[in-house]
Formats: structure tokens, C-alpha cells, sequence
């Protein structure tokens, strides 16, 4: 399996290459040739597995230059810090079921990639002999996911750039407090906005980059979209246990997925191309609702920064979707020159029209949105929690309030939790007035004592730090 550009400007590569880069070379994003193809016996075959080893025979169908026996150990160690089930389902009533997400170390659902990711990136580097040095910044979960995926790793070093004072306590807490010689924290007198351009500034500089060795995990990464493509299998599977053999192939479920970037659902979007029986994908989107915009009407129109709201979903406050390219990709019928004459439109007059193309979002593709505002949210926390006694996170609760719009009768709808509600506890206390009972170690993880850089906005002062710590 090789992997081409968006754009058409890049030489097929294998998975491990595309690993280390951001974006192609030419500006485009790295897709499959084509994608693998899963039937319904093998479906059937892989009904015993556990969560690794699903994990295993879906990612050795992206990453055919890894050896199977590599993957497996990879998967083992990946999803071993997970304390119960790595994947759980459970029913919330109105035909609705929660996907959990968030089991692992960082109560988020981008611990699923990131685990596999640090397992990935440290064995493509030995097999190198190179080291790499990320550069990235965050507004919260990205961040605390790849430190704690990174951390302690021998070829890896993390510079994580997050906005000084601007995210929860909880947060915080989650990357300050680690300690590992390789994990640098770095709180910038700036908002998230100001991190990102810091890096881009960073990453840009071509003949730095190089001399520093950098790299990124950020949402593109397709390492990361390959690791996602496995829960959607899994829940599947699940949901499909409890159907009577004969009618299991092609039994169709729906997925809800509280969407940013466009990196969850886009592996929904692939799991449904490989061949898992999926009816709809549902985007929510909180009050930055972009892509829900796009997705009704066809028009792609990016906010500025200063049009982007700070939400109580705020993982999910994202003003352009870095991975929509993936999609519009297949759109247009995987013609990179229409895509290129997209993304030129958008860069003269900032959007990209393809109203003529709506209808097929649904009818060819399955993919219909909607938008979930603070008022929602808080609603939704509180009716769930009456209903079931189940506590969500806010960004679940956008996810819960759009599935209700689009539920059908005999398809189970899946919602995605994408995170857990103690990642945001203030929302929940306001949601159903309760304090969130915090376990003994996420206590001591809160009085933890906390290690960070504070520094300027500042590019020159960032240069030195990175070019002082940097692994060579
Ligand atoms: C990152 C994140 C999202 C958005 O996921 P995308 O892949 O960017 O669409 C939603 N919810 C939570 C809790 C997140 O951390």
C-alpha cells in the first residue's frame, strides 16, 4: 500500500515515511492509493479479537512495510495503559449507544492514535537511526495526548507551545506535571492562535527544521487517522454481537462524531469505504460550526481567528479543518488538479463553492451534520443524566444532541464520547450542579508539582530553546 497527495505533487510512499512528514511536499495531504478492501467473512473472522489485535489486522492493511509481528507488538503496548476495556459500548436509551473514546491516560479520544503513534514513530526512527524532535502547540488534549504518549521515549523529544492561563486547571495539570527529560513545556503569553504561528514560523523555516530535526503529530498525521479506523470496526462488531449471524452482513449502524478538524470522522469516512456497514456519519459541530456549514450547503468558508468563539466543547473550536482536503479528494473523483483549483480559490477569494455537489454528501457518501450550542450542551448533560445517570462530557453532549435529530428506526445510532466529563468539570457543575468525585490518582495528578517555560510571544526566544534542547 503507497501513499499519494491530495495535490499530485509527491512520489508514492510507503505509511512509515509519510509517519514523519506534515504536510506533502506539495502543500496536499497523504492518502492511500486506494482503499483496503474488508469483506464480510473476514468481518466475521475478526469477531474474537481483542482490541489489539483488531488493531493489528487494520493497521497492517495501511502499514504493509511494517511487519505483522512488529504491528502486533506495537498494538499490545499501545493499548495496554488502559484500565478496564479498551473500547466500551453502552446504551443511553432512545436507540442511542456511547462509544467510549476516552479510557486511556489523557481521558480523551486522541489517546486511541496517539498511544499507537509513540509506539509507531519510536520504532520507525530506531530502524533510521534518527531522532526527531516535535514541535507542536495546543489549546489542551493534543497536547497531553502526545506527551503522554512521548514521554520517556529515547528518539523523541516533545515541545508542546500552550497559551498562558487558558486552559482548565485540569489540563494543565495533565502536562505540567510531567517530569520526563523529554517533554517541554512551554506556556506562551499568547492565545492558542499565537502558539500555532510560533510553530508554523518554526516549521516553515526549511533549513531549520532540517538542522533541528523537527517533526509533528499534529491532526493530519495519517498515522493517526490510521488508528482511528479501528474503533469504528470494533463498534461494530459489538453492536453486531447481539444480531442474530444470518443478518449480520451488511447490518447498517450510524456514527455521531463531535467533530473539529475532521480527523475522527474522516476515519469513519474510511472505515465506511473499507467496508464496514455504515449508513450515516453525522457530523456535530459545537458554535464554530464551519464544517457544518459546508456540509449543508456545499460552501467552504474558513473563519479568521477572531471569528472563532471560545466554546464550552472548546476541542472542538476550530476555525478551517485542516483534514477536509482528504474528502473533497474523493469528491472530485480523486482529480488532484480540481483539487488544486479548489484550494487556489479559497486562497483568492477565501472560499470554496461546491453547492452543485451537497446532494452527493448524503446520498453517495452518508455524511449529513448538525450544530450544538452552550444552552445545548448544558441540556443534554442534564437530560442524559436524568434519563441514565450517566455523566457526559461536553463535547459527547454536542455529539448526543444532533444523533437525537438524526436517529432512524431500527439503525443503531453510535455517538462517539470523545472525551470524559472530568476534563471539564466546571461545565458538568454548571450542566447539573454536581462536583465531580476526582479518583485518588488524578488527585495526586491536581497537586502534582508542575514543570513549564513561560515565555514571550516571541520567535527568536523559541528558536533558542528548541535549538538548545533539541535531540540531534
Ligand atoms: C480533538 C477533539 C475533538 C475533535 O476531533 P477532530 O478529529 O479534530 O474532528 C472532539 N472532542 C474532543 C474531546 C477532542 O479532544
Amino acid at each position: 500500500m503507497l501513499y499519494i497527495s491530495t495535490r499530485g505533487g509527491m512520489q508514492p510512499q510507503p505509511f512509515s515515511e509519510t509517519l514523519l512528514e506534515g504536510l506533502a511536499p506539495d502543500g496536499g495531504l497523504a492518502v492511500p492509493e486506494q482503499l483496503p478492501q474488508v469483506d464480510a467473512q473476514t468481518l466475521e473472522r475478526w469477531r474474537a479479537l481483542t482490541y489489539p489485535q483488531l488493531a493489528t489486522e487494520v493497521l497492517s492493511l495501511f502499514a504493509t512495510d511494517i511487519p505483522r509481528e512488529d504491528l502486533a507488538r506495537m498494538t499490545a503496548a499501545a493499548y495496554t495503559d488502559f484500565p478496564d476495556a479498551v473500547v466500551p459500548l453502552r446504551s443511553i436509551g432512545g436507540g442511542l449507544t456511547l462509544v467510549g473514546l476516552s479510557e486511556g491516560p489523557t481521558l480523551a479520544f486522541k489517546d486511541m492514535a496517539m498511544q499507537f503513534l509513540g509506539q509507531v514513530l519510536e520504532y520507525v526512527l530506531e530502524k533510521k537511526d534518527r531522532v526527531l524532535n516535535i514541535v507542536g502547540a495546543t489549546s489542551g488534549d493534543t497536547g497531553s495526548a502526545a506527551e503522554h504518549a512521548l514521554r520517556g521515549k529515547e528518539r523523541v523529544s516533545v515541545f508542546m507551545l500552550s497559551p498562558q492561563g487558558r486552559m482548565s486547571s485540569f489540563q494543565r495539570a495533565q502536562m505540567y506535571s510531567l517530569q520526563d527529560e523529554n517533554v517541554h513545556n512551554i506556556a506562551v503569553d499568547g492565545v492558542f492562535d499565537d502558539c500555532q504561528n510560533l510553530v508554523k514560523k518554526l516549521a516553515g523555516d526549511l533549513e531549520f527544521k532540517r538542522a533541528q530535526n523537527l517533526g509533528a503529530v499534529n491532526s493530519i498525521n495519517l498515522g493517526r487517522i490510521a488508528a482511528q479506523v479501528v474503533y469504528y470496526f470494533w463498534a461494530w462488531l459489538r453492536v453486531t454481537d447481539a444480531v442474530e449471524p444470518e443478518f449480520r452482513p451488511g447490518f447498517e449502524v450510524s456514527f455521531t462524531v463531535p467533530s473539529g478538524n475532521f480527523g475522527n470522522i474522516l476515519s469513519g469516512f474510511f472505515a465506511k469505504g473499507m467496508g464496514v456497514p455504515i449508513r450515516r456519519l453525522v457530523l456535530a459541530a459545537n458554535e464554530n460550526n464551519v464544517l457544518d456549514e459546508f456540509f449543508r450547503t456545499g460552501i467552504y468558508r474558513p473563519r479568521s481567528a477572531a471569528d472563532t468563539h471560545a466554546t464550552s466543547s472548546p476541542s472542538m473550536d476550530i476555525s478551517k479543518a485542516s483534514n477536509l482536503e482528504r474528502f473533497i479528494f474523493d469528491l472530485v473523483g480523486r482529480d488532484a488538479a480540481r483539487v488544486v483549483q479548489a484550494w487556489d480559490a479559497l486562497d483568492a477569494v477565501g472560499t470554496i463553492d461546491f453547492s452543485a455537489e451537497q446532494p452527493r454528501f448524503e446520498s453517495e457518501f452518508g455524511i449529513v451534520s448538525g450544530t450544538s450550542t452552550h444552552a445545548d450542551r448544558l441540556a443534554t448533560i442534564r437530560s442524559v443524566y436524568e434519563e441514565t445517570g450517566e455523566v457526559i462530557d461536553p463535547h459527547t453532549a454536542d455529539g448526543v444532541k444532533v444523533a437525537r435529530e438524526h436517529v432512524e428506526a431500527e439503525v443503531p445510532m453510535l455517538v462517539l464520547e470523545t472525551a470524559r466529563p472530568e476534563k471539564f468539570a466546571e461545565t458538568i457543575t454548571e450542566a447539573i450542579g454536581v462536583e465531580l468525585e476526582f479518583s485518588p490518582e488524578l488527585r495526586e495528578m491536581m497537586d502534582a508539582p508542575q514543570r513549564v517555560t513561560e515565555m514571550a510571544d516571541d520567535e527568536q526566544a523559541l528558536r533558542a530553546f528548541v535549538a538548545e534542547h533539541a535531540l540531534r
